[in-house]
């Protein structure tokens, strides 16, 4: 539901990931790259500031 081209495991460089399982967030330096990954899951992409 966002006009953000960042679905699924995908993100932009730039982007916020957050881990949902520990809180641990991680900023994507490397778009397209390997998703990154925390407590066995990819981090979800979050859009908040
Ligand atoms: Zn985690």
């Amino acid at each position: 539901m966002s006009a953000q081209n960042t679905e699924g495991t995908e993100a932009s460089n730039g982007n916020r990931l957050r881990c949902n399982n520990c809180g641990s967030e991680a900023i994507v330096t490397k778009a397209g790259g390997s998703s990154l990954n925390c407590c066995g899951a990819p981090l979800e992409v979050t859009f908040g500031r």
